[in-house]
């Protein structure tokens, strides 16, 4: 099934009868070539680039609940590339170009809108620093533009800018940034890799990871026992936990990190906006509801639900930057479990068991790396090398302490990445 204008209309004429599922539903096989842990976003992109890229077949994705149940539907959806640091700058902007084209690569309206995303800033440091951002992002061939408040006042009227502690100096903007449709981006890779032979196995959870001799043999699920010649664990907030099964200890902790939604309103909010005094980013969806978010709730946590003194944190930023915002209804609040490293930045690398690969460390920044993961993490499971894109994300940097990518320059705590 392809989905096309005509075919639209042509349903749409009569009773929208004709569409089939977007992917079948198969028994697991005894083996496969590639097994991947995890139905996410990483997870179906890296079985999509497999198949699509390297012709590879016998691939499956087990997932322990359903496809977008995790991080992938549960994110404010903001995708950029206007990260500072080598390594991260490199592999961002290889996936804003894969956004780019990834409705027709998919042939699925993933709702990728560049709308554009402002970083404010608050003080003369700041504005430093958001210069050698703009210059790096430049050098990186991406787009950054600097913002006096006279321009920021024209197109964010409704920003409170000579609120006393934190008055607006400017901003830092990315016209290519934007958003995209969460679970769309789920859907279409799930659909894309299916079309292309991959067995998409739900409520399929992995209790165990074989290994002999140090080499990988296939896990242990909950529907039984499945040989692979090569695994990837993509889990994101489960890392830790799924690594353990091959015993693995990660420098990953898992935290909680909330998000909102108001009821729906009228067109107000264009851009992507953040705060630079705190930690608050908003914009406003297709259906209308603001979606907004803030901190970590700051403790190590495996519940997929928030705490009331973040909600009442991320409205008084909220308040701060935009009052306006006071008079909207907050309808729904969720949360999510993040893989935080100590630097901040991810892992795709290779384990020391043979066969056994880690795409994790995602932090609260992975929905926008979906395109480039994959394509990257395939890359390397394909192929034993890592994508020129990926250079940078090696386990060993936290043994070693060489090219760490402390992009938010806070040190060694998960919690303050
Ligand atoms: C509230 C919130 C806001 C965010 N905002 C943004 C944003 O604006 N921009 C941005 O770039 N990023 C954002 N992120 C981060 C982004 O969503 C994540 O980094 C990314 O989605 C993680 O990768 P994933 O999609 O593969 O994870 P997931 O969707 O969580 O996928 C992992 C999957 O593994 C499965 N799994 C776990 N254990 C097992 C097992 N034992 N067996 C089988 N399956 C298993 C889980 O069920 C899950 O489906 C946000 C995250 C949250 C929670």
């Amino acid at each position: 099934m392809r989905f096309s204008a005509l075919k639209i209309l042509t349903e749409g004429l009569t009773g929208n009868r004709g569409w089939g599922a977007h992917w079948r539903d198969p028994e697991p096989a005894e083996d496969y070539d590639i097994i991947i842990i995890g139905g996410g976003g990483h997870g179906l992109a890296t079985a999509y680039y497999l198949a699509k890229e390297h012709g590879l077949k016998k691939i499956a994705v087990l997932e322990k609940g359903y496809i977008g149940s995790g991080n992938i539907g549960r994110n404010t959806t903001i995708v950029r590339a206007n990260y500072f640091l080598p390594g991260n700058s490199e592999f961002y902007s290889h996936s804003l170009k894969l956004w780019e084209g990834l409705k027709t690569d998919l042939n699925y309206n993933v709702m990728h809108s560049q709308r554009g995303q402002i970083g404010l800033f608050h003080s003369d440091g700041q504005r430093d620093a958001a210069i050698r951002r703009a210059n790096s992002i430049r050098n990186q061939g991406d787009d950054a533009e600097l913002l006096s408040v006279d321009q920021l006042r024209k197109m964010l009227p409704y920003l409170d800018y000579d609120q006393g502690r934190f008055p607006i100096y400017g901003g830092l903007l990315q016209r290519r940034a934007g958003t995209a449709r969460h679970d769309a981006v789920a859907w279409g890779y799930a659909r894309g890799a299916d079309q292309r032979g991959v067995d998409l196995i739900q409520n399929c959870e992995v209790t165990g990871i074989d290994i002999k001799g140090g080499v990988v043999q296939g896990v242990q699920t909950s529907r039984g026992a499945i040989r692979a010649k090569k695994v990837g664990i993509v889990v994101a907030g489960r890392s830790s936990q799924v690594a353990a099964m091959a015993g693995m200890r990660l420098p990953i902790e898992s935290h909680v990190l909330q998000a909102f939604v108001t009821e729906g309103l009228k067109p107000c909010i264009d851009h992507v906006i953040s705060f630079g005094m705190g930690h608050f980013y908003i914009s406003q969806s297709d259906k209308g509801g603001l979606v907004f978010g803030g901190d970590l709730d700051m403790y190590a946590s495996y519940a997929a639900r928030g705490n009331l003194p973040m909600v009442e944190h991320v409205a008084e930023a909220g308040m701060t930057l935009m009052p306006m915002i006071g008079k909207a209804r907050m309808l729904r609040s969720w949360g999510g479990i993040m893989d935080m490293t100590p630097d901040g930045s991810p892992i795709i690398d290779k384990t020391h068991i043979e066969g056994l690969y880690l795409n994790a460390g995602w932090c609260y920044g992975g929905f926008k790396a979906v395109p480039a993961s994959g394509n990257c993490f395939a890359h390397l499971m394909a192929t034993g090398t890592a994508h020129a894109a990926a250079q940078g994300f090696r386990l060993d940097r936290f043994r070693t302490g060489r090219g760490l990518m402390d992009e938010e320059g806070t040190g060694a705590q998960h919690n303050l990445h």
